[in-house]
């Protein structure tokens, strides 16, 4: 049992003011793991006096300072691995492999790429008539969810040091231990009290205390699109500026001389990792109409490549979903789904022999129309939809029919028609065939997917204000 109930304020791990405590359920086994403080307003407000004390200190270190501490959080990083990985398992319900090959890496990833867009990074630039000084943005509240533990409040914790920010943050109360680690590897980092803070408790306290708070100037979320437009509008009482990360319901566009059997594993591994809790999943499958029966054949047959069950054994590809709530939502995406589609696989109810744990059978649904629910609506969970189209440019239509926009899948070979889908989708990043992940590479969305980048250079710069400075003398 992890009884934590201390929350990380100005250079310290203090009691609370309040008394309320929050349990964290084991997601595979539904029992408690652990207890947390449920913070209070008092709490948030001690958080953000001090961030906002050593503001004019911090944001005034040297960049070789930030790089330094940011060094220094990757390595410490890297010495609480195994204990980073079994948390983010027993708290999310990851499997210990996919905690160990996609969370553990992602923390690591933005802290390294932070000192690395650090090194070539210029806060003041010459253009010419003016000057431009590039000063940080003031105390940033960072509001997480409990999809990618380390991985979200990582890539913003980076960017806000070397921005020279000082930060509060709120890790969502499901999985709150992972960004506890954190912020004791930061402690450890030698960061100047105040600069770093984490104030755990629930939404409508501390996240809608940040969203509102008057001397917060900058509101970095992550989450659903209901919060994110609760935070914009608490924002606006006092101009803050708010970057959201908010769903989606990203395409995956086949090309016609796609190897049928890649893109079948592309579709799978999308809603099977992270049990498809992912914003960026691609989750709208579109094959050309004459793959449909091998298509639908193929990825059926797939399905047993990525079995579900307890995290914690080995060749599990797939966990239980986050909670009994995610359950329930992602049951009532397939009754609809049942209704409005031709189900190929899956369905509601858990799968057999995994009756105890958050567990859903992997859904395939077909003959999905563009109207329907779940090809509009963001599931969360390991359901994916296929949809045929006749040609590129209809594909690219319907790729783009949504009120989203974070992310895009090609499968193909034809440089030409890659080049001509992945200009045309209306999506924040896209992601052709096996391509590699690079951590300087902007990760933010379109349409209702949200506001502002995230991730190395372009992360950096939203925890920035800029000055034009008219007249400078050299120095
Ligand atoms: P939320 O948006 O409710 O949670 C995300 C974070 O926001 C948590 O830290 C949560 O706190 C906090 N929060 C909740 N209410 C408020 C508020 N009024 N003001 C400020 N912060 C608040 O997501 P859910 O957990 O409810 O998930 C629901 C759906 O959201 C999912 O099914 C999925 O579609 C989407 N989602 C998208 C994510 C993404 O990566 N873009 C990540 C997670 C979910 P706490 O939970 O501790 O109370």
């Amino acid at each position: 049992m992890r009884n934590q109930t201390k929350h990380f304020i100005n250079g310290e791990w203090v009691e609370s003011t309040g008394s309320d405590t929050i349990d964290v359920i084991n997601p595979a086994t539904e029992e408690v793991m652990g207890t947390i403080s449920s913070g209070t307003e008092e709490d948030l407000d001690k958080a953000v006096k001090a961030a906002r004390a050593v503001f004019p200190t911090f944001s005034k270190s040297s960049k070789e300072q930030r790089i330094e501490w940011l060094q220094k959080i990757a390595e410490g990083y890297k010495a609480r691995k195994e204990e980073l990985i079994e948390v983010m398992t027993d708290e999310l319900g990851a499997p210990l492999s996919v905690s160990e090959e996609v969370h553990y890496p992602a923390g690591l990833g933005h802290f390294k790429q932070a000192a690395r867009s650090l090194k070539d990074f210029s806060f003041i630039e010459d253009r010419g008539r003016h000057t431009l000084i590039k000063d940080s943005i003031g105390v940033s509240g960072l509001i997480t969810p409990w999809n990618f533990p380390t991985n979200q409040a990582a890539t913003k914790i980076a960017s806000a040091i070397a921005a020279g920010s000082p930060v509060v943050l709120k890790p969502a109360s499901k999985t709150p231990f992972a960004a506890m680690i954190l912020a004791e590897i930061i402690d450890e980092a030698g960061l100047p009290a105040g600069a770093f803070n984490l104030v755990n408790g629930t939404g409508s306290v501390i996240g809608n205390g940040i969203s509102s708070h008057p001397d917060i100037d900058f509101v970095s979320f992550t989450g659903s699109g209901g919060v994110g437009e609760k935070i914009m509008q608490n924002g606006a009482e006092t101009i803050k500026k708010v970057a959201l990360e908010l769903g989606g319901k990203s395409p995956i566009v086949v090309l016609e001389d796609a190897d049928v059997k890649e893109a079948a594993k592309t579709a799978l591994s999308n809603i099977m990792t992270n049990t498809g809790q992912v914003c960026s999943a691609g989750t709208r499958v579109l094959i050309p109409q004459s793959m449909k029966e091998e298509f639908e054949k193929t990825i059926v047959a797939m399905l047993p490549d990525f079995p579900v069950g307890d995290p914690r054994k080995e060749g599990i590809a797939t966990g239980p979903l986050v909670s009994e709530d995610q359950w329930e939502t992602v049951q009532s995406y397939i009754e609809k789904g049942e209704k409005e589609a031709t189900l190929l696989a899956g369905g509601t109810g858990k799968p057999e022999g995994l009756e105890k744990g958050y567990y859903a059978r992997p859904t395939i649904f077909t003959d999905v129309s563009q109207d329907a629910v779940i090809a509009q609506e963001e599931i969360f969970g390991p359901v994916t939809t296929i949809f045929t189209y006749e040609d590129l440019d209809q594909a690219i239509e319907m790729a783009n029919d949504t009120i989203y926009g974070l992310a895009g899948y090609i499968v193909g070979k034809d440089p030409d028609a890659i080049r001509h889908v992945a200009t045309n989708i209306r999506a924040g990043r896209i992601k052709i065939n096996d391509a590699k992940t690079d951590f300087n590479g902007p990760f933010g969305g379109y349409k209702q997917s949200g506001i502002g980048r995230e991730w190395g250079d372009f992360g950096i710069e939203e925890y920035l204000e800029v000055k034009s400075v008219h007249g400078l003398p050299s120095s």
